[in-house]
């Protein structure tokens, strides 16, 4: 097996503002991994509390993580091993990823029907920032027109407080009302308990169908009575990163999101998917400023979720990579052997 890393710089069409702070770019890391004349391909966007902030970090653990002896692992034992070297979820991700897209093309099927999977049924969500209402106004048209995007997901949780989430809302339900649009909220931890019951109250009479981490990880106590009394379905994203955390929110969320940068990669994502329907949750997979070969590989997973949120590289200028592309709204795998998706000048 032969291993090579490139970092590359993502820029983002539009900067993205949540509740957090703007990211107008980020320093991915690629890795190549080189076997019996096939290549995997897998992606890490960094991000400090997905466990490495810069490419450099993710490389230099991934390769420790090669330096240990990983060549005739099973991608089972390679998640254990990770696990064992606290690697960093985002970077056990991009090896995870490209370790699943080798064995696809070795077996020569589509990375979704090795897994045993059908096409995703499920459109994606498409995200709008934190903005002002003007700048939201003139965004919808830049984001809708000529596009088969069926789903809008607002990010609130402003830190200009209420007010400011309900103005930019409006904006967008008033924009939206003559096309065929849903619409779901994601606070990202931007509200207090009683702001939250508040704002989706107001949002359940506009029509959203379910609020995305409503509460900071620091409020997660408060997360059953919020559920007692919630007027939309409730997913955990930030307050719940791999399997293992989903028996404290199972009787006080609704569903939750994954993330293959916060979980890990495909592996840990499938038991995430399997104990959270061993609770009766619902499923949601996300991601982070990801391009098309991260997507590529969530978008294998596409058919075990109830919400899908692959739209990364729909705002990167350019996308440096080539995958799943959107068909009807949805970000629909290819028929190439593994996940599909390469860098465009590897
Ligand atoms: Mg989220």
């Amino acid at each position: 097996m032969h291993y090579l890393f490139k970092t590359i710089r993502l820029q983002k069409r539009f900067p993205l503002a949540i509740s957090r702070g703007v990211y107008s770019h980020s320093d991915n890391l690629f890795v190549q991994i080189t076997s019996d004349g096939h290549i995997g391909w897998g992606e890490m966007s960094p991000g400090k509390s997905e466990g490495a902030d810069t490419a450099l970090a993710g490389q230099t653990a991934l390769e420790n993580l090669i330096a240990s002896g990983i060549d005739n692992l099973s991608i089972y034992e390679l998640d254990q091993r990770a696990r064992q070297m606290d690697i960093p979820a985002c970077a056990l991700a991009a090896i995870d990823m490209a370790y699943w897209d080798l064995l696809a093309k070795k077996s020569k099927l589509p990375l979704y029907r090795l897994l045993g999977l059908g096409k995703p049924t499920i459109p994606t969500s498409v995200t709008i920032g934190i903005n002002p209402p003007d700048v939201v106004r003139e965004r919808i048209p830049l984001i809708l027109d000529g596009s088969t995007i069926q789903s809008l997901k607002i990010k609130l949780g402003s830190p200009e407080g209420l007010d400011a989430d309900q103005d930019m809302f409006q904006v967008v339900f008033e924009n939206t009302r003559n096309r065929n649009v849903t619409l779901r909220v994601d606070a990202n931890g931007g509200w207090n308990l009683s702001e939250a019951q508040k704002m989706m109250r107001w949002l359940a009479d506009r029509g959203v169908d379910y609020i995305e981490q409503p509460l900071a990880r620091s409020d997660d106590d408060q997360l059953p009575e919020l559920f007692r009394t919630r007027a939309l379905p409730i997913y955990v994203d930030e307050s719940c990163h791999v399997s293992s955390d989903i028996i404290k929110w199972a009787n006080c969320v609704d569903g939750v999101n994954l993330k293959l940068m916060k979980c890990g990669g495909i592996t840990e994502a499938l038991r995430i998917v399997a104990v959270a329907r061993a609770y009766g949750l619902k499923t949601m997979i996300g991601c982070m400023g990801e391009s098309s070969v991260s997507i590529s590989a969530g978008a294998a997973l596409g058919q075990l979720f109830d919400h899908i949120d692959l739209d990364s590289h729909l705002n990167l200028s350019p996308d440096p990579a080539v995958g799943a592309l959107m068909e009807d709204g949805i970000i629909m795998p290819t028929e190439k052997p593994g996940h599909g998706a390469e860098l465009i000048n590897a």
